[in-house]
């Protein structure tokens, strides 16, 4: 059986609040636990460096995805295996083919970018993979009111809200994954984008 993996979008900020640093630490140990290989943005910075290094150490495998040019500002976690890329694009798209579902913990206008992509992927048919946004303080709801709001006005179809799946504890946020593991994605799809 091959390794299941879980993309982590999160804040790259190391002043955020020490409590989302502190969840995106025991989310990366949790993921280790679970036998889940983290993969992520590559990067030593905030609650993305966080996540990897406490899966790293609890004997978790991970990958990093990182841009050259940003090597240096998000400096590249070089202990874990990590590949360097050209462009964004190209980070999030095998960020995107290298794993099986996404936890997204709280981050800033990066994490909301690479989340709302991959909803809008999701909405256009490309892809069937779990989408978790999870925090344990309501972080989230300013965002699911945005979307709400979108549903509202007939810009957004309602069946969005079955995509876009809400977790308040890393438990429930494996769960809400495990219980939507077994589709297989139509990956060449994305290719075409
Ligand atoms: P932030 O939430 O703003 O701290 O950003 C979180 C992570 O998202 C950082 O590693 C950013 O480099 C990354 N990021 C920002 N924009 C993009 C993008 N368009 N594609 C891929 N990663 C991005």
């Amino acid at each position: 059986m091959t390794q299941t993996s879980i993309c982590v979008f999160c804040g790259s900020s190391n002043a955020a609040d020490p409590a989302y640093l502190d969840l995106a630490t025991r989310f990366g140990r949790a993921c280790a636990q679970r036998g889940w290989r983290l993969v992520y943005g590559g990067g030593r910075v905030g609650l993305m460096g966080r996540a990897a290094s406490a899966a790293h150490e609890a004997g978790g495998a991970v990958l990093g995805v990182m841009p050259n040019f940003l090597a240096r500002k998000e400096i590249v976690y070089r202990d874990v295996p990590h590949v360097m890329v050209a462009t964004m694009h190209e980070r999030k798209r095998i960020m995107f083919e290298e794993s099986d579902g996404f936890v997204v913990l709280p981050g800033g206008i990066g994490t909301l970018e690479e989340a709302v992509e991959m909803l809008s992927w999701r909405r256009l048919e490309l892809h069937q993979k779990p989408l978790v946004f999870l925090s344990e303080d309501d972080f989230w709801r300013p965002f699911f009111a945005l979307i709400d709001h979108t549903v509202e006005a007939r810009l957004t179809p309602p069946d969005i809200e079955q995509a876009v799946l809400a977790a308040n504890s890393i438990d429930d946020a494996f769960t809400a994954i495990e219980q939507r593991l077994s589709y297989t994605p139509p990956v060449e799809a994305i290719a075409k984008t």
